[in-house]
């Protein structure tokens, strides 16, 4: 299936013209190079499938949408969610592939010192190095402030010792954003800070790679005593927790814009398939009840890219604080929502066809759970969210 054409462009105030004109592009790139990759999901090898689409991605020089440059030219959110809705329309797994080279170098952007800064982004942006971003450990997920990994300085640097779970992109990584315990702050919570380990570093393993219900490379990693020197140190001592939640202000409505390419992914299949397939005499989008699902699922999807973009151009246009975050959350939780009903929507109007192992519909249907858990889950937003109205 292709993308047909989006008017949402036009029909909205968000955009500039150069957006547009990165739609179409990202759209017609995802149709002719990642669409047939997709199709090849769950057969062979999934750690090689996510290379390739890592170095089609770099090819095409996408990935400077999501690697920030770390200079006086910050990421533009509204282009990560163009990129990452396109790509999403086609394979939920290049978005991944996309998304995490930003998501493990968005705090060495702001905060590394120079050269190591500009090592790393490089060889991110042009697909050389895979990044990841090492914050959930067993016993801390929604609440960070419970993470056990410590960094302890010595002579010239850290030595980090520890476990991370859920942690995308583990075993393909070749650097991770580790975020450990410097320290207790006077509040008695943890103090935070952020690191850069290379994956060859002695003392770094792989414990274990997870399976989880749709295609995602994920895993367990361990740090013991790894020696970290104190240039890999991202920012000063204590920033963890700060580059973490600006990590998030940045990346958190464009899990929704994913959310979105996957529900107008469902849609589009569930518009194709309603013309098609007779029932009773008539197609199945002749009976008024398959009609209110689809007025329904659009409507959904309007709601939920209006949300998204207006998050990502209130970042662009300078927001912070307050604004941007309840706009982000809102963003991330209503297009994560909606996105999984539109999915299982379509699945029921495809009928049993829905539910074949490998029909685009019944993929969409796994690959959409996790958005409504990773990057805090929507109940975390609903509290932020809350936190946010309450003390305005
Ligand atoms: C596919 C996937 C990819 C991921 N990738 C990464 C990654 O790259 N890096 C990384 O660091 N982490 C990653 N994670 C981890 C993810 O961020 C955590 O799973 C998430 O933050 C939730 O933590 P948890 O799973 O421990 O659940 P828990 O925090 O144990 O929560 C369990 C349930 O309780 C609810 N809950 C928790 N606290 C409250 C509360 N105060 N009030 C009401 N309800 C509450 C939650 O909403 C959830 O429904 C990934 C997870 C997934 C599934």
């Amino acid at each position: 299936m292709t993308m047909p054409r989006d008017r949402f462009f036009e029909e909205t105030p968000f955009f500039t013209d150069e957006h547009a004109r990165l739609a179409a592009g990202v759209a017609s790139f995802a149709a002719r190079e990642v669409g047939p990759l997709a199709a090849t999901e769950e057969e062979g090898d999934a750690d090689e499938r996510f290379r390739r689409l890592l170095s089609l991605l770099a090819q095409a020089d996408l990935l400077r949408y999501s690697v920030a440059r770390g200079d006086a030219a910050p990421l533009d959110a509204r282009s990560l969610c163009v990129v990452r809705e396109a790509l999403a329309y086609y394979s939920p797994l290049a978005d991944l592939a996309f998304v995490m080279q930003g998501l493990g170098t968005y705090a060495v952007s702001l905060a590394a010192t120079e050269h190591v800064r500009d090592f790393w982004l490089e060889r991110a942006r042009t697909g050389r190095s895979i990044a990841a971003f090492a914050l959930t450990e067993p016993d801390a997920g929604s609440d960070v402030s419970a993470i056990q990994t410590t960094a302890t300085r010595d002579a010239d640097g850290y030595r980090i010792s520890g476990r991370k779970c859920f942690i995308s992109n583990a075993g393909l990584a070749d650097f991770y954003t580790v975020f450990a315990r410097t320290g207790t702050r006077g509040d008695g919570r943890a103090e935070l800070s952020a690191f850069i380990v290379g994956a060859r570093m002695p003392g770094f393993r792989v414990v274990a790679r997870t399976r989880l219900v749709a295609e995602h490379p994920i895993g367990e990693i361990e740090f013991a005593d790894v020696r970290v020197p104190a240039e890999d140190l991202i920012g000063a001592e204590g920033d963890g927790f700060r580059l973490a939640m600006l990590t998030m202000d940045m990346f958190r409505a464009s899990v929704g814009a994913a959310a979105c390419g996957m529900a107008r992914r469902a849609l589009d299949e569930a518009i194709h398939h309603a013309k098609a397939r007779r029932q009773f005499g008539v197609t199945l989008a002749m009976h008024q009840l398959i009609q209110e699902k689809l007025a329904v699922m659009q409507t959904e999807l309007d709601a939920a890219r209006l949300l998204v973009y207006r998050a990502a151009h209130l970042k662009d246009n300078g927001a912070s604080g307050s604004v941007l975050t309840r706009a982000a959350s809102e963003a991330k939780l209503y297009a994560t929502e909606s996105a999984q009903r539109v999915i299982d929507e379509s699945v029921q109007i495809h009928g049993g066809y829905g539910l074949v192992r490998g029909h685009p519909v019944e993929r969409l249907y796994r690959d959409v759970r996790a958005l409504r858990i990773y990057e805090g889950t929507s109940e975390i937003q609903k509290l932020i969210i809350a936190r946010e109205l309450l003390k305005e």
